[in-house]
């Protein structure tokens, strides 16, 4: 073997044996507040013992091990890792979503989903619900699998790969007739071709469905949204269905009264966007067990971008609703259409939104972004708050988010799965 060949050698046989040390390092992290996503409770001066990828001991006197590593974050304030329940890794925040289908390779978008994992992490979310890969058919389902192999740095996936729409009704909708060119969802007519989509993308690793179920919407007189629905109820009912027999859990995108009603009557588990929620669908949802996720940051870029009273009036309509279903205690659960807007703009912002925009407390925002969204992935046993026996995904913030919710945005210590990926000193 050549020199460089041998020193190669010694350079991967140290980085294995630094992510093994990592794997099954023990830290004491001291919280000087701590925010454990599930209580109203927040404590002071807190020891948090993580050993492997687990929170094994949390209290004011807890022992810590000889062996841990003490990280101090005595004047921080500690949260579990935040949650984005809407997400699309595969696209960037593009004008021209056309272009980025058909200019850009599915090798080149699946290398920048790698960048814009790292970014999310980096900001302290280590869990996404990534809800379609905008025509980049199941490299989610790679990003995925290289990030649980722990060849790149990234959150906690739950994908579902190509989404479901009826023919002719996705983008990209404005490229001439003659050509035949791919769109950005799995498109299907029929009951047959619904099932033989939902069976196929549960095949390739989906771990959740996504079926838009409407698509566009219209402002009425009355203030409330309009829309055309995409699916007739009976093949939205063999979609949901045969996803639900497969054990997978269904994400409607609906943001008109008609569309979420559509989608509430054939038993989906979340609504996304829902600008068009008014109360009797709100009692329904809450009924029912289903989530709203209303992924208002999306909405706001838009409109920052765009200007139009549209937008405006969407998005006026949806805080009032919001605010509504959340004094009904509707489950809603933080999502930002993350990649929709460039992945360089920070999700957290969406935090900021729900306070300051829909009114809600900064504590019930924090439990949106962390309990509750782990809630909606069925994934509470595990993750979402901090507590004995849960996977150690931890990050830190300075100062005090319940004066100043802004400060979700200035993330600067990120623990995933026991491992530390960011300490900003
Ligand atoms: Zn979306």
């Amino acid at each position: 073997m050549s020199k460089t060949g041998k020193c190669l050698l010694i350079l991967w046989g140290l980085f294995f044996l630094a992510i093994l040390a990592s794997a099954d390092q023990t830290y004491a992290i001291k919280a000087g507040r701590l925010i454990d996503g599930q209580s109203n409770q927040v404590r002071q001066n807190v020891i948090i013992v993580v050993q492997g990828n687990k929170i094994t001991a949390l209290g004011e006197n807890a022992a810590i091990p000889k062996e841990a590593v003490i990280i101090d974050l005595s004047d921080k304030t500690v949260l579990p890792g935040f949650i984005d329940a809407h997400t699309h890794i595969m696209v960037d925040g593009v004008d021209d979503y056309g272009a980025d289908l058909y200019k850009n390779s599915t090798p080149f978008r699946t290398i920048r989903a790698v960048a814009s994992v790292r970014q999310a992490l980096w900001n302290g979310f280590t869990a996404l619900r990534d809800v379609e890969s905008e025509g980049a058919m199941y490299a989610d389902v790679d990003v995925k699998k290289a990030i649980n192999m722990g060849l790149i740095p990234g959150p906690r996936l739950w994908v579902s790969t190509r989404g479901l729409n009826t023919s002719g009704r996705y983008m990209p909708n404005d490229y001439s007739w003659e050509l035949d060119l791919p769109k950005g969802v799995q498109m299907v007519s029929g009951i047959d071709e619904g099932l033989k989509a939902v069976r196929e993308q549960v095949a390739y690793g989906a771990d959740w469905i996504k079926i838009y179920v409407d698509w566009p919407f219209f402002i009425d007189k009355d203030g409330g949204i309009s829309g055309l629905t995409n699916f007739t109820p009976e093949e939205l009912a063999a979609m949901v269905n045969e996803a639900h027999r497969l054990e997978r859990k269904v994400a409607a995108h609906a943001i008109s009264r008609n569309g979420i009603k559509a989608a509430l009557e054939a038993g989906v588990d979340s609504i996304e966007h829902g600008s068009g929620f008014d109360d009797s669908l709100i009692d329904q949802a809450k009924t029912q067990g289903v989530y709203w996720c209303p992924t208002l940051l999306v909405f706001e870029h838009s409109f920052e971008q765009r200007a139009s009273p549209l937008l405006k009036q969407l998005l006026e309509i949806e805080y009032k609703a919001l605010n509504k279903a959340y004094k009904k205690e509707l489950k809603i659960a933080l999502g930002t259409d993350a990649g929709s807007f460039p992945w360089s703009i920070n999700q957290a912002k969406e935090f900021e939104l729900l306070v300051k925009k829909a009114g809600f407390s900064p504590m019930d925002a924090i439990k949106a972004g962390t309990s509750v969204a782990a809630e909606l992935l069925g994934q509470s046993a595990e993750i979402g708050h901090i507590a004995p026996g849960m996977l150690a995904d931890i990050v830190a913030v300075p100062g005090d988010p319940l004066q100043d919710i802004s400060v979700l945005q200035k993330v600067m210590f990120v623990m995933k799965d026991g491992s530390v990926f960011r300490h900003d000193k």
